[in-house]
């Protein structure tokens, strides 16, 4: 196996959602894939018919995307497969490798109580009897387990892991209606996409022995193994809907970049000494999965609002008008080209504040807001006859102002509290009060620059308009 070029998969169930320990499983499986220079795949488990719907495929597409862990090739449709998942079935029949059983429903009831009693796997009676097979009655393909020894799970990420084989029944491959069973799509699929390196979560390890046989009976080589632990939220408990959040579009409607989700579910079980803020090429040259830990990892809002305020500091301003438009636009506040740029003005002034993409739009209403301004109780208060007349020499000043920026503002203002005598409190909460309305703004200058000079005066001026 491992003279082959490494390929790794993700192989998702349509359920509706994307959970996020399946966009972590799938970031695994890409940081390992780009750092031995192999291959990422994308398999669908679509054979749940009735919930593997187009949108439900969608949904997964839209996660990897958004997530950019987009595979290395088309996707497989597991469901599109049957006839080599039923063919390769019938080859285990005839390497004496599986057998028919036809025990009727009833009997298999019976078998059940029976081995429910003696505390045993069901057997089957059909498993020794050789020929004579009445194949117009119903059966079942059967796995022919071996029945003692053990199966051996060497995984990375749990060490070794030892099943009885006496605790594992034969385990139906084909039903009587000659559709295959789960574990042997998933066999099939991964052998035929040439896969490996198994990583998943470690809800599937028992099946990975399960798996060992049915790789051993049709003597393909097994894959190499890695169980991830589960993601519980901060509690500890299983992560659920009142921790917050499960699904990938969830963190997306929460305003978290794609770069800081790849960042912090990559610290989810896994680790560069204490590093915690890395890129993707670090992250692709450090991972190896023989340093995932075993124990389940928690979600830690403040680590992940830590590291998504670091790439919001660090993104392309342009990108983040987008994102922070968009936000807007769902709150229906119309974003044109003037809307932009005030953006584009203000958001390197608040980005500093801003935990999430909702914070930044939050933090850059103040700028976008439509005049005339309503104006609070307390700003109104502040506005007394002293105060006007002092605003109104300051919008005098500043609409003879050369340079509209924050260095020149700041001397400005520091300047006119000097000429008038007075410190900055006396006038600056009443002239933030007439720029923001009472929405969060930055400090004074930065304000002024980011609402931009002529809508600023207008402000100062609807202000100072208003009755006393
Ligand atoms: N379809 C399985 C799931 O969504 C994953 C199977 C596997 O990775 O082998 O849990």
């Amino acid at each position: 196996m491992s003279d082959r070029p490494v390929v790794t998969r993700i192989a998702p169930s349509p359920t509706g959602m994307m959970h996020i320990g399946t966009a972590r499983t799938a970031l695994f499986n890409w940081l390992y894939a780009r750092h031995t220079g192999g291959k990422f795949l994308l398999r669908i488990e679509d054979t749940d018919r009735e919930r593997s719907t187009a949108e439900a495929v969608q949904v997964i597409f839209d996660g990897l995307k958004w997530l950019g862990l987009e595979p290395d090739a088309e996707p497989v449709f597991q469901a599109e497969r049957s006839v080599r998942h039923r063919e390769a079935a019938l080859e285990l029949l005839a390497r004496g490798g599986a057998y028919r059983c036809y025990m009727t429903p009833e009997e298999l009831e019976v078998e059940r109580e029976a081995a429910r009693a003696e505390g045993r796997v069901i057997r089957s009676p059909w498993r020794d009897r050789e020929g004579n097979y009445d194949e117009s009655q119903p059966y079942v393909v059967r796995l022919k387990s071996p029945l003692e020894g053990e199966t051996l799970i060497d995984d990375q990420v749990k060490g070794a892991v030892r099943f009885h084989n006496k605790d594992l029944d034969d385990l139906i491959l084909l039903r009587s209606d000659g559709t295959p069973t789960y574990n042997l799509a998933v066999v099939v699929d991964d052998h035929d996409m040439g896969v490996t390196h198994v990583i998943r979560g470690d809800d599937h390890l028992s099946n990975a022995a399960r798996q060992t046989l049915i790789y051993q009976g049709l003597g393909w080589d097994t894959p190499v193994w890695a169980h991830l632990p589960m993601i519980h939220g901060p509690d500890g408990k299983k992560l659920s809907k009142r921790h917050g959040a499960q699904a990938v579009s969830e963190f997306d409607d929460m305003g978290y970049l794609p770069e800081a989700m790849r960042n912090y579910l990559a610290k989810l079980g896994w680790g560069h000494g204490d590093d915690e803020i890395f890129d993707d090429a670090q992250a692709q040259a450090w991972f190896d999965i023989k340093d995932v830990v075993g124990a389940p990892a928690r979600l830690d809002w403040d680590k992940l609002n830590h590291i998504n305020n670091h790439y919001l500091r660090q993104a392309d301003v342009d990108r983040l008008v987008d994102l922070a438009a968009k936000i807007h636009e769902s709150r229906d506040r119309r974003i044109g080209q003037a809307q932009r740029e005030i953006l584009a003005r203000t958001i390197p002034l608040v980005r500093d504040g801003a935990k999430t993409l909702l914070d930044l739009a939050d933090l850059t209403v103040f700028a976008l807001r439509e005049r005339p301004l309503e104006l609070s109780d307390k700003a109104r208060g502040m506005l007394n006859e002293e105060t006007r007349a002092r605003l109104s020499r300051l919008r005098n000043g500043f609409s003879a102002a050369g340079d509209w920026s924050v260095p020149a503002l700041e001397a400005a203002l520091r300047a006119f509290a000097e000429a008038e005598g007075v410190g900055l409190g006396k006038f600056g909460p009443a002239l933030r009060a007439c720029l923001s309305g009472g929405s969060p703004a930055p400090d004074l200058a930065g304000a002024l620059v980011a609402i931009g000079r002529d809508e600023s005066l207008a402000r100062i001026d609807d202000a100072l308009s208003h009755a006393a």
